[in-house]
């Protein structure tokens, strides 16, 4: 019901209402006009005959005087006129005698009848005429006439009884009527205000029932359709696609750097990237094509009725021209790319599931690839699937048979080039690949979770392997640098099981420094803020690894209880030769100094890097100019070695 028809109905209703009281209003004053009318007239009447009656006597009286025939007949026939007036009277009043019409009939009928009768047929042995006959005939019609005006005086106070009566009823009906209408009228009301009530809990509901159905439709972010609606989309075009040749392709879309701009600019940036990227999208394909958000930074795109691979790799190159243009995000201007994975029907899979998997495994391909490019799927790419598997399933072994080794790779003071202490680098004794390095493995763990484990037992082997360095000879501020990643973080790394490890070893918390990522500090779990802030309360040192790389906004360092910023090999790399690079460097270390963070730079190559860093007055060094990561037993020769520790073998 709309409205527009509620308010008509209560117009209506209050319309009928008062026509009905306006209605009762008229018939009750047309009662209360037309009882005093009839009451009049009846009451005329009855004083006509009482009148007639007055009359009768007195022409009886002059007829018994005069003696004449003409009187005698003038009151003959008075008495039939009175007879048949009272007859007509009695008539008309039979069903509406409110005043006593039938009273004055009663009184003054049998008088009439005896006058009649003595007149005509005398009385004993009187003539009609005779004035004993007479005599009595006045007598009786006398006797009636005084009668009937005593009834006809009565008949004055009934009618102001009747009337008094009638007004009285009237009034109290008035009453009652309106009182009743105004109750109907209210309750009238009343049903239509319910009515708008619950029209609107129906229109609420259905709304709520709408957005339901759209909740679980669209995503509300970018208002595009969501896993669940694109599934069903792609599942109609397989259908379609068997009846029809035309081909259907399966565009996967990842961001490149989506993960970095949420961390480290937020989430607000973060949606705000996720919608111009959908609009983006939307601009780079045809109308009929069909666009959704599978979820995080992944978009999924169906074109349908394609006649050849080609038009699939022509929308994917325009998509990623679209995406490698600059976001304006409030204010800041940030690149984004994306990586895209092609799945075609029916040759790479002809049900959803595998269409979908297959284009999100040819997107880790592109992503491989370099990123900002896009793959079509192959069987290989299955393979590669299949080896993540394996590589899993090989890794839990090692972790149970002893496969995994720490090597250590030196950090040097840069003034005096002393020891200082030392980075724990995981590596694998592959049975049958030889050493495995972290790069090979770290990413698989870290995805399958793997991780959490491997990180605890590095932690425990190189507290236990460096333990005796710290009694022995080596720099008195010697320490033990330990990465941790994300992940572990993530699976609930915290005081408790950090001093259990101190504990069982023995190794002292003030000679442990943690390595952990930028993308950690950006994190928004407060747990995470806690953890670390437990962690230097027990005196571990923290340290930003690879410092530079993600997207760092500078001013959360001075919100974090870091200790040590490890600057990025990319940067260390070219320094010599990238001015860039070296500003930058210079800013870093100017801005650690500033906020008393101590500085290691991390990779260094070459004695032209090592003179620049020196230079610019970094604190510590490490890379393979001083010394790649050795075997744990290599570490006390090293350090006896020192000041000129330059030895280049090992992982
Ligand atoms: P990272 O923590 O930044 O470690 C430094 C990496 O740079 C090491 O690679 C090291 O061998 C390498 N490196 C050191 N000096 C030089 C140099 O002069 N030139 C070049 N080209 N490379 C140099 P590695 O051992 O392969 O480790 C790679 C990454 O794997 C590490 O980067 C770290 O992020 C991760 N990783 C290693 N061990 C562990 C571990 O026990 N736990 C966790 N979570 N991650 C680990
Ligand atoms: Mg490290
Ligand atoms: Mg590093």
């Amino acid at each position: 019901m709309r409205p527009y028809v509620s308010v008509g109905l209560v117009v209506l209703l209050l319309l009928g209402t008062s026509s009905v009281i306006i209605y009762f209003q008229k018939t009750l004053l047309e009662i209360e006009e037309v009882l005093p009318i009839t009451l009049s007239k009846q009451e005329r009447e009855i004083r006509v005959l009482v009148n007639s009656m007055g009359t009768l006597v007195q022409n009886i009286g002059f007829a018994r005087a005069d003696q004449s025939a003409k009187s005698f007949r003038v009151v003959f026939r008075q008495t039939l006129e009175i007879e048949r007036h009272l007859e007509q009277v009695r008539e008309n009043y039979r069903f509406n005698d409110v005043l006593g019409a039938t009273a004055i009939h009663a009184k003054l009928n049998p008088a009439i009848v005896d006058i009649k009768s003595w007149l005509s047929d005398g009385l004993f042995n009187f003539e009609p005429t005779s004035a004993q006959t007479m005599k009595l005939a006045e007598t009786r019609a006398k006797q009636a006439h005084k009668e009937a005006e005593i009834l006809l005086r009565q008949v004055g106070e009934t009618a102001i009884d009747v009337l008094t009566k009638q007004s009285l009823r009237i009034d109290n009906f008035r009453g009652i009527m309106i009182v009743t209408l105004t109750a109907l009228g209210i309750m009238a009301i009343g049903l239509v205000m319910l009515g708008f009530r619950l029209q609107s809990i129906v229109y609420a509901l259905r709304e709520s029932e709408e957005q339901i159905r759209y909740r679980a439709n669209y995503d509300s972010l970018t208002h595009l359709p969501n896993r669940l609606n694109f599934i069903e989309h792609l599942s109609e075009a397989i259908s379609r696609g068997r009846r029809d040749p035309g081909q259907i392709a399966l565009l996967f879309i990842d961001l490149d750097r989506f993960k970095t701009i949420n961390d480290t600019l937020g989430h607000d940036y973060g949606d705000e990237l996720i919608k111009q990227v959908a609009s983006r999208i939307r601009k780079a394909i045809r109308e009929t094509d069909v666009v959704s958000r599978l979820g995080g930074d992944e978009f999924t795109v169906l074109l349908s009725n394609m006649t050849d691979e080609i038009h699939a790799s022509i929308i994917a190159k325009s998509i990623l021209d679209q995406l490698s243009r600059p976001f304006q995000l409030f204010g800041h201007e940030v690149y984004s790319g994306a990586s895209i994975g092609i799945t075609v029907c029916p040759q790479d899979g002809s049900d959803t599931m595998t269409l979908l998997k297959n284009a999100d495994m040819a997107m880790y391909e592109a992503k491989d690839q370099g990123r900002n490019t896009f793959r079509f799927f192959t069987s290989q790419m299955t393979d590669r699937a299949r080896q993540f598997l394996e590589l899993d399933k090989e890794m839990r072994r090692a972790l149970i048979q002893d496969e995994l080794q720490i090597h250590f790779q030196p950090i040097l003071e840069m003034e005096n080039k002393a020891l200082v202490g030392v980075e724990a680098l995981l590596r694998w004794q592959h049975p049958l690949k030889g050493l495995v390095l972290p790069d090979e493995f770290i990413k698989v763990a870290e995805e399958t979770g793997l991780i959490e484990d491997i990180g605890l037992w590095v932690l425990q082997r190189a507290c236990e392997q460096a333990l005796p360095w710290l009694e022995n000879d080596l720099h008195p501020e010697f320490y033990l640098s330990i990465n941790i990643s994300m992940r572990q973080f993530k699976g609930g790394f915290d005081r408790k099981q950090l001093l259990k490890i101190l504990d069982q070893t023995g190794f002292p918390a003030d000679k442990l420094q943690l390595e952990i990522t930028e993308t950690l500090l950006m994190d928004d779990d407060k747990r995470i803020r806690e953890v670390l802030s437990d962690f230097r309360e027990i005196g571990v040192r923290l340290a930003v690894d690879d410092f530079g790389t993600g997207y760092s906004a500078l001013s959360y360092l001075r919100e974090f209880p870091v200790n040590t910023l490890k600057i990025d090999r990319s940067f260390v790399h070219d320094i010599v030769n990238n001015k860039n690079n070296r500003r930058l460097v210079e800013t870093i270390i100017n801005m650690a100094h500033g906020l008393e963070l101590v500085t290691i730079a991390e990779g260094v190559e070459t004695e032209e890097q090592d003179a620049l860093l020196s230079e610019l007055d970094c604190n510590m060094v490490q890379g393979y100019y001083y010394c790649k990561p050795v075997a744990a037993e290599e570490i006390r020769n090293l350090a006896r070695r020192t000041p000129d520790i330059r030895i280049v073998h090992s992982s």
